[in-house]
């Protein structure tokens, strides 16, 4: 398939006389679509509720868009609580989806009200203590071993550190009930970024069936399941994009034949969605400031793994285009780099790409989500501005780029980090 992007030459020409490269860019059109036909695909279930990853894309905007159609938030730390909390979105709108979780957050998200998705059989009685145990909770679940669809290997729950073990899970139950819970939830989260319609049915199949069991062993029945992220997106021109509606018919083929018969035709199903939600709707802006010529060609331009670690951490393909350039036949290979003393710091290896010249503007696709918000600031560099583009083809600051004083900021409680904060540049 080939890959499209959502704006054009013209536009981003027109965004940049006004911010400076580089930038994330998001399309607000798409996000709005994408999420009207997850709604959509699991309408059929009554309690069903995206919470969106906020991780994944922590910005107040778009959150905000996405609590338009009902998501809430998917929080795992202090920060992302108190971003929830300042957009209006908290109690049963959020899901506290932590691991390795300090005091502070459980005293938090419980003042929030929030749905606490504990990650560990310990944290029951470190819950206690700390704030006491809420009338509705969730246990993560993480069953081992290996994670497959037919045959193809998917993950390594067996080597994860998220989750309870089966038998902690359901003495955890019997622990909880008897601490006076009223409203239990289950959650799993098996592999990530699944490019295939088979991975929530077959998780949710696991999940279902784990629900059936506790019933039977504890007497609970699970008022939620949360099928958590996961559903990826396609990073690749060969890769085929999922059907969200093959998905959510499918999951709804599995509750009907687990849960329906065992009288939990009631179940809410709840999503923690991130990459799906906004990864293909977002991409980065970057202009070709260097070519250099050694034992490979390399064109350098001016964002850095800083402002799009996942190349550099995972070795992950983003698909580049060359704007102005899309007809021209890719008939030259180059190293895409950014300017960290890194040689990790590579955007695309041996790409085939259409002659570039210093100047050229390259948009980096699918940054939208676990994009900027990966965001660090090593060698000094500062992350960029988001931008966001409107359905009537206007755009909006949605955060300012870093500066310097950003960046000295934490030593501002020195006489020589307030120097540097305040000199202008
Ligand atoms: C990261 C994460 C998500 C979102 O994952 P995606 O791959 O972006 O869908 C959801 N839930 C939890 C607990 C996570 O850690």
């Amino acid at each position: 398939m080939k890959k499209e992007l959502f704006v054009n030459n013209e536009k981003v020409n027109e965004i940049m006389e006004k911010y400076p490269t580089p930038f994330h860019l998001y399309d607000e059109k798409g996000i709005r679509e994408n999420v009207k036909r997850l709604k959509e695909a699991f309408s059929w279930n009554y309690g069903f509720k995206e919470y969106f990853a906020v991780k994944a894309t922590p910005n107040p905007f778009i959150i905000s868009i996405l609590h338009e159609y009902g998501c809430g938030c998917d929080c795992s730390s202090y920060t992302e609580l108190m971003l929830s909390e300042a957009l209006g979105i908290t109690g049963n709108e959020i899901m506290f989806s932590s691991n390795v979780t300090p005091k502070e957050d459980y005293i938090y998200a419980k003042k929030l009200g929030a749905t606490i998705n504990l990650d560990d059989f310990t944290h029951i009685e470190f819950l206690e203590k700390t704030v006491g145990i809420p009338k509705r909770i969730s246990c993560r679940y993480n069953p081992g071993g290996i994670f497959k669809i037919s045959n193809e290997f998917m993950d390594n729950p067996g080597e994860a550190k998220y989750g309870f073990t089966l038998n902690q899970l359901i003495e955890g139950f019997r622990i909880l009930k008897e601490k006076g819970v009223e409203e239990f939830g289950i959650h799993a989260f098996l592999a990530s970024n699944t490019i295939t319609n088979d991975y929530y049915p077959l998780l949710a199949k696991v999940l279902f069936e784990t629900a059936v069991l506790l019933k039977k062993e504890t007497g609970v029945k699970v008022k939620f399941i949360n099928l958590s992220g996961g559903i990826g997106i396609p990073y690749k021109p060969e890769e085929t994009e999922n059907n969200i509606f093959v998905i959510g018919e499918r999951v709804r083929e599995m509750y009907e034949k687990i849960l329906v018969p065992e009288d939990m035709g009631d179940v809410s199903l709840y999503t923690e969605l991130g990459r799906f939600m906004t990864g293909p709707y977002g991409c980065l802006i970057t202009k070709v400031i260097h070519e250099k010529n050694i034992y490979k060609h390399y064109i350098g331009c001016d964002a850095c793994a800083v402002n799009l670690m996942r190349p550099a951490m995972y070795g992950a393909y983003h698909h580049i285009t060359v704007l102005g350039k899309e007809n021209e036949p890719c008939n030259h290979i180059y190293d895409i780099t950014g300017s960290l003393c890194e040689n990790n710091d590579k955007f695309a290896i041996d790409r085939k790409l259409p002659e570039i010249n210093i100047g050229d503007v390259l948009a980096i696709h699918d940054t939208g989500a676990h994009g900027h918000s990966m965001g660090y600031n090593y060698n000094g560099k500062l992350r960029s501005a988001e931008i966001l583009l409107k359905q009537d083809g206007s755009f909006e600051l949605i955060r300012r780029a870093e500066t310097p004083s950003d960046y000295f900021a934490t030593l501002d409680c020195f006489s020589i980090g307030k120097k540097l904060c305040n000199k202008k540049i």
